[in-house]
């Protein structure tokens, strides 16, 4: 059985154990409580007959004196005449009197025997005691369980009626009042004074217990029955509920495996079952001595579906894409969806010299057009792989390789290109990033740092810029110069921007508690510029709760240079919704001046390099002069960065500048030493 199966069982089976032991317990508690009430009220109700026949007796008392001789009790008639008749019927099974000493005056098991000998009977004693002490009142009797002829006295007995018989034995005082007007001397010469109350002797009588000792059985049993059956109902729903429970959960957790371990767009396995199949069949070609081929497969113009023709759409072809690209494979073989418009193919057992035939059948299969609503779109595919062992001996180096085969693919317009250590341009060192920085992003291994924007006139912070680094496991901090022009040449800058621009707004709704009008300003690379950027800021915005205001998107002038009318476009649509945009590393590119009047941007970021210099080149100085101009007129920010020195801040805010950046003012720092920034150089409030 499967392993997780006997773990639920053991689970389910303490369950059962656990509580089984409080619905028992609980059970038993029912029933003894039940047989207990029964028994106190068979006693009470026999105690209620044992008064009423003990009242009915000593109205027949005629001088309180019961042991007035041997031979003539005077109230031994009266006895004789009533209580024979009541053990014939059944109402009593023996009854005797004793009087206060304790001798056996009357007892219907003898009728006609004499006064007997004094029976040292405790209970007659503290029945007396007790009658004497509350002689107006009616305390004075007692009742216990047991049998007939069950007496110290009655030891040797036999004969006697009813001998054996369960019985209820109670004693009653029986009390006399002198109702005469004389005095009345007794036997032994006590007086009983008129309207005086004394004990004349005790009532012992023997109910019958048997048939109420069946009925209350019967019926405590009927009740004891009734609560096992229903306690055991009760513990059996609740069983069935935790089954039930236990089975939910168990289907709940496998379905959120089956989500996270899946594209929930194409149903397609996910990196995790990728990586897992890729090791496995590494492991495989080992033992058999075959290769294994690491494919990636990149949809070219994806974004311009996506843009043109709406989400839906580009939805929808993706998971045309990932159809084909699962019909056109073997069952062994494992396509999964890596990133965007990625898909990553693992086929184990190919040899080198059949991939190629393989991937052509795949590509045919993927170029024919689709129909995406109701536009024909023809589908274009670069297709990059490596083979181990021949390209690379592990799985790490396997999936740069063939992430660097499709680079260069991309790059060179060729439809399938195979790793060869020709195509690696890059130095080792890189490449080797190109692997790790898919992990940092998603394992939040990078960081931000922050570096603030000053008003020039007052040097207060205005905003933050947010510069990313990479807090690398064993090459320490990278700076963006290191890792960001891989992450542009490859799909890595999307999630990368992403993280970037989320992780910044993060930070600033934290700050705005104590700085509510600060900005924040992020980067964006050129290829960051299509699909949805501004529905996701405008979103990212909205749920950090930050007016877009306070956002600034610093792009270069560059990323205008390849698709312009796109850019525009994208920024036009932020600008609209109030984000600022700022022309990065001014004057470096060559922006015709004639456009820059119409590009949505609200701010100038003249180059460092010019600010740099401009101490010790009046040419550099005269650029720096004319950008401040020429930004002015367009009605547009003009911020100055690279400021290192006073002579170049107190020089720039001379030319009019209105924002300086730069090491003069702080490095770009950590989060947690912003507050100490915010002391040395007050906000805006
Ligand atoms: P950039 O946008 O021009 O950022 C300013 C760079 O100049 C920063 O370097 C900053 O530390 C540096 N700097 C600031 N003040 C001075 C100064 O007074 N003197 C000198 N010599 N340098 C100064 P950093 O942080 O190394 O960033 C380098 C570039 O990396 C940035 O240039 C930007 O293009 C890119 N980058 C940084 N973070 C991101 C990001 O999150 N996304 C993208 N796409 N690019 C980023
Ligand atoms: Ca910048
Ligand atoms: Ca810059």
């Amino acid at each position: 059985m499967h392993a997780a199966r006997w773990v639920d069982l053991r689970r389910y089976a303490l369950y059962v154990a656990l509580t089984i032991v409080p619905v028992v317990s609980l059970g038993f508690l029912l029933a003894r409580t039940v047989d207990t009430e029964a028994r106190s009220a068979a006693l009470e109700s026999a105690l209620q007959r044992a008064r009423t026949i003990a009242a009915s007796m000593e109205s027949s008392l005629v001088d309180g004196d019961l042991s007035d001789g041997p031979e003539d009790t005077t109230e031994r008639p009266a006895f004789n005449n009533t209580m024979p008749d009541r053990v014939h019927d059944g109402t009593l099974l023996r009854f005797r009197v004793r009087d206060v000493v304790g001798r056996v005056v009357y007892d219907t098991a003898r009728p006609s025997a004499g006064l007997g000998v004094v029976q040292i009977d405790d209970e007659v004693v503290e029945v007396v005691e007790a009658a004497q002490a509350d002689i107006d009142g009616d305390s004075g009797v007692l009742a216990h369980f047991t049998t007939v002829g069950a007496d110290p006295g009655d030891v040797g007995e036999t004969g006697l009626a009813n001998l054996g018989a369960p019985a209820l034995e109670v004693y009653v005082a029986l009390r006399f009042t002198n109702e005469t007007l004389n005095d009345i001397v007794r036997q032994d010469r006590t007086v009983i004074r008129p309207g005086e109350t004394v004990v004349a002797g005790v009532a012992e009588m023997y109910l019958p217990y048997a048939d109420v000792d069946a009925r209350t059985a019967s019926s405590i049993r009927r009740l004891v029955i009734m609560i096992a059956v229903g306690l055991t109902v009760l513990w059996l729903v609740l069983a069935g509920i935790v089954a039930s429970v236990a089975v939910r959960e168990k289907r709940h957790r496998a379905m959120a495996e089956q989500r996270a371990l899946h594209d929930r767009l194409t149903g397609l396995p996910g990196r995790t079952i990728y990586a897992d199949r890729l090791q496995a069949a590494l492991a495989a070609g080992g033992r058999t001595g075959t290769d294994v081929a690491l494919v990636v497969v990149d949809l070219d113009r994806f974004k311009e579906v996506n843009d043109t023709l709406g989400h839906r759409n580009g939805d929808e072809l993706l998971c045309i894409v990932a159809d084909r690209l699962s019909s056109a494979l073997r069952p062994g073989d494992t396509v999964a969806r890596l990133d965007g418009d990625e898909f990553g193919i693992v086929l184990p057992g190919a040899r080198a010299e059949t991939v190629e035939t393989i991937l052509r059948r795949l590509q045919d299969a993927l170029v024919r057009e689709a129909e995406l609503g109701g536009v024909a779109v023809s589908i274009e595919a670069s297709i990059g792989y490596a083979i181990w062992p021949i390209d690379a001996d592990n799985a790490e180096t396997l999936q740069q390789r063939a992430d660097l085969a499709l680079h260069t693919a991309k790059s060179a317009r060729a439809a399938i290109v195979r790793y060869d250590e020709g195509i690696d341009e890059f130095d080792p060192q890189r490449l080797g990033l190109l692997a790790e920085l898919r992990r940092a992003i998603s394992s939040d291994e990078l960081v931000l740092h922050y570096q603030p924007k000053v008003d020039a006139i007052t040097h207060r912070v205005v905003a933050f810029e947010a510069l990313v680094r990479w807090q690398h496991p064993t090459r320490g901090l990278l700076t963006p110069d290191e890792f960001i022009p891989i992450a542009e040449s490859t799909g890595l800058i999307g999630p990368l921007t992403h993280w970037v621009v989320d992780r910044a707004l993060g930070q600033l709704s934290e700050w705005s508690v104590t700085h509510p009008t600060l900005s924040m300003a992020v980067n964006i690379s050129a290829r960051n510029l299509r699909g949805d950027l501004p529905g996701w800021v405008l979103q990212r915005l909205a749920a950090h709760g930050i007016d877009p205001a306070r956002l600034t998107l610093e792009v270069t002038e560059t990323s205008f240079a390849s698709d312009p009318a796109r850019a525009t476009v994208l920024l036009e649509e932020l600008d609209a919704a109030g984000v600022r945009v700022s022309l990065d590393d001014f004057g470096q590119g060559y922006t015709s001046l004639g456009s820059l009047g119409h590009l949505p941007v609200s701010e100038l970021k003249i180059d460092r390099g010019f600010v740099l210099a401009m101490s010790t080149s009046s040419e550099d100085r005269a650029i720096v002069s004319s950008v401040i101009d020429l930004g002015h007129r367009l009605g547009l920010d003009v911020v100055a960065e690279g400021v290192e020195t006073e002579a170049v801040a107190d020089d720039l805010r001379r030319l009019g500048c209105d924002t300086m950046q730069g090491f003069l003012f702080s490095r770009a720092v950590p989060a947690a030493q912003v507050l100490a920034l915010f002391d040395r150089m007050p906000t805006r409030a």
